[in-house]
């Protein structure tokens, strides 16, 4: 427990159950006094992130699927009408279909390309823009990516397209938002145990594989990028924007397996 977020409100989207890398997000943020509002996607999620969020002092729930312009405009006046303002946001969604996230990817559809971007990528667009009136003191906007954006892990495919293009909104929202003193970054865990990251193709593998390779000799934990969420949302983050911070156990630095598991 700390205080370093003390008097701060702020929405958080994406978490579905307690694996969630937006719900590890939740749990530190709260540990240091920051007050949440929480946006599930459909009454099925809704039964569960009920509870998760009592358990971190939350009784302010919106439904929202960001496909949905209605739900969307519905959970930010319902903000504005509750709390008047938004200190911080985070931005957890990703989806692709589950047939495309394995095999070529010579093979992806248009209709799941236009579907996945639009969940992964705009949908950070269509939030930023109904948050940044709220924050009128400035405020932090933070999204997950995925190294399979720059350099390609198996079976990601559609997706790595998804988070280049969401780290190049990323940027592109810093320059525009910073002038209201809004910060705009993305955290990039390695692969994590959860539902999203169960669908891509060959989970296990990749997961194993970066553990005995990573620098660290360890995937990320939701701790861990819970402690880089508080980082970026308070005061002590006041000069990052635009950055694409890698949680990864240093994955990102080799050039090439460690020896032993070659
Ligand atoms: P998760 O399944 O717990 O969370 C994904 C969330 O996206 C769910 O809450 C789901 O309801 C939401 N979502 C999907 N479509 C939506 C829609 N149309 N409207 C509203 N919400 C929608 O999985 P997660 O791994 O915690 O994923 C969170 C973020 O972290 C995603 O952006 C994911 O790409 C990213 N990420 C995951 C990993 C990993 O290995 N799991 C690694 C790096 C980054």
């Amino acid at each position: 427990m700390g205080d370093l977020l003390n008097g701060k409100r702020g929405l958080v989207m994406g978490v579905a159950n307690d694996r969630s890398i937006a719900w590890g997000i939740a749990k530190a943020l709260s540990d240091q006094g920051a007050e949440l509002a929480f946006s599930y996607q459909g009454e099925a999620f809704g039964k569960r992130v009920e509870p998760l969020a009592a358990s971190v002092g939350s009784d302010f729930l919106v439904d929202v699927d960001v496909t949905d312009d209605a739900s969307l405009d519905a959970a930010f006046a319902a903000i504005a009408e509750r709390w008047g303002k938004l200190d911080f946001l985070v931005h957890a969604i990703a989806f692709s279909n589950k047939d495309e996230l394995t095999g070529r990817f010579v093979n992806t559809s248009r209709a799941n390309f236009k579907h996945s971007l639009e969940i992964s990528c705009y949908s950070l667009i269509e939030v930023a823009r109904r948050a940044h009136p709220l924050m009128q003191s400035g405020g932090s906007i933070i999204t997950l990516t995925y190294g399979g954006s720059n350099r390609v892990t198996p079976f990601y495919n559609v997706m790595g397209v998804a988070k280049a293009a969401l780290e190049s909104t990323v940027r592109y929202l810093a320059n525009d938002l910073g002038p209201e003193g809004i910060r705009v970054n993305a955290i990039s865990p390695g692969p994590m145990k959860t539902l999203a990251g169960a669908a891509i193709g060959g989970a296990r593998k990749t997961f194993r594989h970066t553990e005995a390779n990573a620098p660290l000799r360890a995937n990320a934990t939701l701790e861990a990028i819970g402690g880089t969420a508080v980082w970026l949302t308070s005061d002590w983050g006041a000069c990052t924007t635009g950055e694409i911070v890698l949680v990864d156990g240093g994955y990102h630095v080799l050039g090439m397996p460690q020896s032993e598991n070659l």
